[in-house]
């Protein structure tokens, strides 16, 4: 288990990125542009939620804190 958050911020290539919190990202969004989205067992479980929540966005996981990179 463990916390996810997604940043509130696109990266260059129209990508919302969803982080691990347990793992310490070494490339994390500014505190003020993480958006919570839970505690999940797995990355692709929180990527996911967040793309139920949010259906317009393009959204996939970081490649830095988490191992799906699922685009
Ligand atoms: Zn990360």
């Amino acid at each position: 288990m463990a916390y996810f958050y997604i940043n509130r911020n696109a990266q260059e290539d129209g990508y919302h990125e969803v982080h691990n919190d347990n793992n310490n990202c070494s490339h994390p969004p500014l505190t003020e542009n993480r958006v919570r989205l839970g505690i999940y067992n797995t990355c692709s479980e929180a990527i996911a939620a967040a793309r139920k929540a949010n259906p317009g966005l393009l959204i996939d996981g970081c490649y830095y804190c988490t191992n799906c990179n699922t685009r």
